[in-house]
């Protein structure tokens, strides 16, 4: 690789060592999204994930993490996407729930983290049946009791939802004031009474990751198990996705990148009428549109991360406004490479075999998972109106 984007020693170490982890389980991936849902091909991924470490990296060396940046994120992520969006997604994932456990009390954080640092996973509760995009009108509340709070509520999507154990669940503490200052997060052993997780959905994509329905009734938690301030659900929310969305950018970067090498492998070795089909300007044309869309996701995502990193800014309205440009335009971007990947294969491009498949799969979940693309565009036009 071309150190073009001047990646410091470390930085292409960790690429590096991202890459090779990632084609070892490449077998492994494959099966994982033949099965689908939770898997024992995914508990193997969780697990070599988890004793490499990528799982806390992000957490500070006396948590047991690395410290990763926000750029060592997007690296480790764009490796682990060139073979399937699924297994890059636990990455954001994790760390989405990271930004999150900032927000709690200390022995909370420090027992939670512990936990996690031995291996256990985190799902985000925001979604309902009813409510996705729309989260003012979330269904879920928690009612004050006492020294705490009565949680209730369905949610779906739950990524993560039938293996994690902890949760992260959203829910309106005051329904009239509603997205600001009615939502408040908490975090929630998943193995409690009350609560109801359903088997994984058959998704179309991002399937090595489960993904579930779940019912939480009457689910006591006490007042040290919300995070931040009652009605601070939203800035918690918004810290977290921020980062989460960028993983989003980040991992439609990473399958356009992963369908590119593979049809470029193709072009060079397939011949038709005498010669390479690289050869075709057809073909020569697709590919050279595909470099030139790869480089540009991987400037802008790049360019996002280092400002992240830089700026400590993740949560205010400039870091929403760049993640969310940087997620429209990967995940936008990252269907047409993958959808030109699949037709330079021919009719091998659609062959469950062939990566690419796959990859074209995911491209598609991309533009729904972290928000779909509708919701970014209009959080780009109101802030441009706002001025
Ligand atoms: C693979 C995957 C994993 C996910 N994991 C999780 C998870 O772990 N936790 C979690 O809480 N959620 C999760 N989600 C949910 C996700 O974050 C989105 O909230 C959800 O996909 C969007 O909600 P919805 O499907 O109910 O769509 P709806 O809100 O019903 O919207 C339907 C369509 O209308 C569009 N739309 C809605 N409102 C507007 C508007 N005002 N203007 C223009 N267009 C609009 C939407 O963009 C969409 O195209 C996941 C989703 C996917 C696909």
């Amino acid at each position: 690789m071309t150190n073009i984007h001047e990646l410091s020693a470390p930085e292409v170490e960790l690429q590096l060592r991202a890459r090779t982890v990632a084609d070892d389980l490449l077998p492994t991936t494959r099966e994982a999204d033949r099965v689908g849902g939770f898997s024992d091909e995914w508990q193997q991924i969780q697990k070599r994930l988890h004793d490499e470490g990528y799982l806390t990296m992000y957490l500070p060396p006396e948590d047991g993490g690395w410290a990763a940046s926000i750029t060592d994120l997007v690296l480790v992520q764009e490796q682990f996407a060139r073979h399937d969006g699924g297994f890059a997604n636990v990455i954001s994932h994790e760390a989405c729930a990271s930004t999150m456990l900032q927000f709690a009390q200390r022995e909370v954080r420090d027992h939670y983290i512990e936990r996690m640092v031995a291996g256990e996973l985190t799902a985000i509760c925001i979604s309902e049946p009813t409510v996705g995009t729309d989260i003012a009108n979330m269904g879920a509340r928690a009612a004050r009791e006492g020294y705490g709070y009565r949680l209730s509520g369905d949610k779906r999507y739950i990524s993560l939802g039938a293996a994690a154990d902890i949760l992260l669940f959203f829910a309106l503490t005051d329904p009239k004031a509603g997205l600001r200052g009615g939502i408040s997060a908490f975090v929630v052993d998943r193995h409690q009474d009350g609560i109801d997780i359903q088997p994984p959905e058959d998704t179309l994509g991002f399937r090595l990751l489960p993904h579930s329905d779940m019912t939480v009734r009457n689910v006591t938690v006490p007042e040290t198990a919300r995070l931040g301030d009652e009605g601070e659900g939203l800035r918690i929310f918004g810290e977290g996705l921020n980062l989460g969305r960028l993983g989003g950018g980040t991992q439609a970067m990473g399958l356009a990148v992963g369908a590119y090498e593979r049809a470029l492998a193709f072009a060079r070795e397939r011949e038709t009428m005498g010669r390479p089909i690289i050869k075709h300007q057809a073909i020569g044309f697709k590919l050279a549109q595909m470099e030139v869309d790869v480089e540009a996701m991987r400037s802008l995502t790049y360019a996002t991360a280092r400002w992240l990193d830089r700026t400590g800014d993740i949560g205010s309205r400039d870091a929403s406004m760049k993640v969310a440009v940087a997620k429209t335009h990967n995940t936008d971007v990252a269907l047409r490479v993958c959808g030109e990947a699949v037709q330079i294969f021919g009719a091998q491009g659609i062959w469950r075999s062939n990566d690419v498949e796959r990859l074209f799969r995911d491209a598609k979940v991309s533009q729904l998972v972290d928000g779909p693309n509708e919701l970014m565009r209009l959080r780009i036009a109101n802030t441009l109106a706002r001025g």
